[in-house]
C-alpha cells in the first residue's frame, strides 16, 4: 500500500552546517515535505545538489521560507531559483516562487531579478518567464500560511538582538508538528513555540580545546548560537519525540560527537546529531533515515 500524499509529513535536512566550506556539512537548509506541499527552510551553499540527490525538481517546490538574512543561509538560494527555472529534469520551474522571511526579503527578492538581469533575458526566450518570477512577503510573528490543513507558523528568536530579525518556523499537520529554530541563543520564545511539537530540529554551536577565534569573537558566537548545554535544558523544558542537531558550528576541536554527552547533563530523551539528507518521518512515530551521499 503506498502512503498517498495526505499522510506525508517528512522533514529532510538538505544542509546541516554553516559558513565553514565544508563538503560534508552544505549550508543550512530543510525540506519539509507536509500533504501536497513541499517547502524549503533556507537556501544555504549546496541546497540544489541535495534537493537533486533525492530526485525533487524544484519546480515541485510550493514554497520558501528563510529565517534571517546571514549569507549562509541564503547564498543558495540564487542557484535553486534560477537552475530550478532551466527546462531540464532538476528544474522546470514554470510558477511564481513565494518567499516568505524578515525584513530584507523584499529587498533582496526585488534586486535578485536585476543581478541576474541578462540570464533572465535571454533564457525567457526559451523557458516561461512565470517561473523566474519571485513573490516576497515580509513576515511578522503569528501564523503566515493556513491551507488543506497545514499551518505555517513564524516565532521571534535572539540571533544577535535587536539588530537581525530572526524567525524559528513550526508547522502543524494532523495533530503533529515540526519546529525549526532558525539561528538562535538560548530563547524563551522558542520554548513557548515548540510545546508539544514531534520534531524539534535546533541549531548548535560548540567550542573545544583552543579555537582560533578570539575571545571575544567566540563571546559574540556564544550570545548569537546555543550550547549543547543549553539545549540540553531546552529539549528537557520541551519534550519533543526527537530533537535533531542542525547547523553545527564548530570551533577548535570540537567534534559532532562531543554533541551529546554535553547535552546529556540536562536532557535524556530521543536526540540525534543532524546529517546532511536524513530525512525524518513524523506520524503515530518518528522515523529516521539516513539516504546517504552520493
Ligand atoms: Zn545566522
Amino acid at each position: 500500500m503506498t502512503a498517498s500524499s495526505e499522510d506525508i509529513f517528512r522533514v529532510t535536512l538538505l544542509g546541516t552546517g554553516a559558513p565553514p566550506p565544508r563538503l560534508d556539512r552544505f549550508g543550512p537548509s530543510t525540506l519539509i515535505e507536509v500533504g501536497d506541499e513541499k517547502f524549503i527552510v533556507d537556501a544555504g551553499r549546496g541546497a540544489m545538489q541535495r534537493l537533486h540527490q533525492l530526485g525533487i525538481p524544484f519546480g515541485d517546490i510550493t514554497g520558501m521560507f528563510l529565517t534571517h538574512h546571514h549569507s549562509d543561509h541564503v547564498v543558495g538560494f540564487p542557484d535553486l531559483w534560477l537552475t530550478g527555472w532551466i527546462g531540464r529534469s532538476w528544474g522546470k520551474r514554470n510558477q511564481p516562487l513565494k518567499v516568505w522571511g524578515p525584513e530584507g526579503t523584499k529587498q533582496m527578492m526585488e534586486h535578485l531579478p536585476q543581478a541576474f538581469g541578462v540570464d533572465i533575458r535571454v533564457r525567457s526566450r526559451n523557458y516561461p518567464p512565470d517561473g523566474v518570477k519571485l513573490v516576497a512577503q515580509e513576515i511578522k510573528e503569528g501564523v503566515i500560511l493556513d491551507r488543506d490543513g497545514i499551518k505555517v507558523s513564524a516565532f521571534e528568536v535572539d540571533h544577535g538582538g535587536e539588530e537581525l530579525a530572526a524567525f524559528g518556523y513550526r508547522i502543524d499537520y494532523q495533530g503533529h508538528a515540526a519546529v525549526l529554530s532558525g539561528d538562535t541563543t538560548y530563547n524563551e520564545n522558542l520554548i513557548r513555540h515548540s510545546q508539544g511539537a514531534d520534531l524539534l530540529v535546533h541549531e548548535v554551536t560548540a567550542a573545544a580545546g583552543s579555537a582560533a577565534e578570539s575571545p571575544e569573537q567566540l563571546k559574540r558566537i556564544g550570545s548569537n548560537h546555543t550550547t549543547p548545554d543549553q539545549a540540553g535544558t531546552i529539549f528537557s523544558r520541551i519534550r519533543p519525540k526527537l530533537a535533531v542537531y542542525n547547523h553545527l558550528l564548530l570551533f577548535g576541536g570540537a567534534t559532532a560527537e562531543d554533541l551529546i554527552p554535553a547535552t546529556r547533563k540536562e536532557y535524556s530523551g530521543p536526540l540525534v546529531v543532524g546529517e546532511d539528507l536524513m530525512q525524518i518521518r513524523i506520524g503515530e512515530s518518528i522515523e529516521t533515515y539516513r539516504l546517504g551521499r552520493s
